[in-house]
């Protein structure tokens, strides 16, 4: 965590002190419900709360210095920092901590597969060094900088999730953290909304490259050919970094020769010359590929075969990331409610197609959000992408019902089940879902599918 001065904070930050330059404050919270104890508060401007309206309890209830915004008045007394903008004083504060540890940065950016990537990158570093890692999907402008300066000093890499809706974003989190190995998992088409084209999110994700320190490392999926494209241009051709490539095409430098699924486990091998068969307690092709990628992180940081064996074999994911559950009467529950995007939704589908033992896969799956103006044919193509994956369809809300029309193409109309009340849907599946059944949920994260997932849990 981070340890030091009032003095030190206000000279980082370019700020105004009040108050006792030499009091040491450990740990940053923006929140005074989950404040630090002897920390520093940092009030956040945000559209529905304003923080400054906390630091005098933040002060009173444990923290021992906080910030403040020149613009929001007169400051209440005690150790204070009065900057311009805290939140970019915070952005300052962990880009600094950065770089007086010493640390090395590992940054994960791409439309789908970061928080697993990131997961699985950690798992294997931490057979091998003292290692951090972005706690969930904190991997915003605010998230990120909080899990810089939550790290411990000692910590030897660090491994970060970076996430964006719109252009600069990334770009401003790359600075912040000057990663010095660098992954795009993939390109997809969430935020296609916001961004308007898929070459505009594969240079908003290459903006990653931005903060690399010299001499820096990009791991990037080498199967998107928009990636390859862009570094092509002037701009990246002139900058200096290593690059490695990862994904199923056998031009990339690293991809898998051969792929078996094992109950909940996948394992599979490379074209490494070890001849190496790795086990993944994950399932689904797109595991394997984000596996690829932290695997030859790994690699690079020097980790052995034998550590990066362990590490697979402890992996921990975040929750909801195809998360297999038995549910009630046998039937198997394959949450990955998490969120969903064109991409994303075909890789489930593949893991559920791919599954053996089971007497009927059921695909309950719902709208995918902020798809823009394609959004119905989006919808259209995972319903046909159906096509001898699963048996029976139920689809949730009202873009869904495009993917229930695209489905129509592949099943029969008495295999389609359309709702619009997610209650009535859960009843119906209660009906019809047997012994044996394995059953998919995916949908955004806004239509809370995982509320259907519960009402199939025995004890529900
Ligand atoms: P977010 O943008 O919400 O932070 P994320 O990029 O962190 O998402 P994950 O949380 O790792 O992604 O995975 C979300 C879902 O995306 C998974 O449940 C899975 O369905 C899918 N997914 C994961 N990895 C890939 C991949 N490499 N390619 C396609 N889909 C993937
Ligand atoms: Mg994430």
């Amino acid at each position: 965590m981070i340890n030091t001065t009032l003095g030190q904070i206000a000279d980082i930050c370019g700020g105004q002190l009040q108050g006792s330059s030499d009091t040491c404050l450990e740990g940053v919270s923006i929140n005074s419900r989950q404040l630090v104890q002897g920390g520093l508060f940092v009030p956040i401007v945000g559209e529905k709360f304003d923080g400054h309206e906390f630091v005098t309890s933040a002060l009173t209830e444990g923290a021992l210095g906080s910030l403040w915004q020149e613009d929001h008045g007169t400051p209440p007394s005690g150790n204070i920092v009065i900057v311009k903008d805290t939140l970019q004083a915070l952005q300052q504060l962990a880009e600094d901590y950065v770089q007086q540890t010493g640390v090395k940065v590992v940054g994960i950016t791409g439309s789908n597969g970061k928080t697993t990537t990131k997961d699985i990158v950690y798992a294997l570093l931490a057979e091998a060094y003292r290692v951090h890692k972005t706690e969930g999907n904190f991997n915003n402008h605010i998230g990120l900088p909080l899990t810089i300066l939550a790290m411990p000093k000692d910590t030897e890499i660090l491994i970060l999730e970076m996430g964006m809706s719109g252009r600069g974003e990334i770009e401003l989190l790359s600075n912040i953290a000057h990663p010095e190995t660098t992954i795009i998992t993939n390109i997809g088409e969430s935020h296609l909304q916001q961004l308007g084209s898929r070459e505009e999110i594969a240079c908003a994700k290459l903006e990653i490259v931005s903060g690399l320190r010299a001499d820096g490392l990009l791991v990037y999926l080498g199967d998107e050919p928009l990636l390859k494209q862009i570094l092509s241009e002037s701009a990246f051709e002139q900058k200096e970094m290593n690059k490695i490539t990862f994904g199923l095409d056998h031009t990339n430098n690293v991809y898998p020769t051969g792929v078996m699924f094992q109950g909940k486990s996948t394992v599979f091998t490379t074209n490494s010359e070890s001849d190496e068969a790795w086990t993944l307690p994950l399932l689904g092709m797109h595991n394997v590929i984000n596996a690829l990628a932290a695997i030859t992180v790994a690699q690079h940081y020097q980790v052995t075969p034998e550590q990066i064996r362990q590490g697979l074999s402890k992996l921990q994911l975040t929750g909801m990331r195809i998360e297999i559950i038995q549910g009630r009467n046998g039937i198997t529950l394959l949450n990955d409610a998490y969120n969903a995007s064109p991409t994303s939704m075909k890789a489930a589908i593949d893991v559920l197609g791919n599954l053996k033992g089971y007497q009927r896969k059921i695909a309950v799956l719902g709208d995918m959000l902020e798809l823009g103006e394609d959004e119905a044919i989006y919808h259209q193509e995972v319903g046909q992408y159906i096509d001898g994956q699963a048996d029976i369809l139920f689809t949730y809300g009202q873009l869904g019902q495009q993917i229930a029309e695209g489905a129509a193409k592949v099943l029969e109309a008495s295999q389609i089940h359309s709702y619009l009340s997610k209650q009535e849907l859960i009843n119906d599946l209660l009906q019809i879902a047997q012994d044996k059944d394995a059953i998919l949920f995916k949908a955004s994260r806004g239509m809370k599918l995982e509320e259907v997932v519960q009402a199939l849990m025995p004890d529900s």
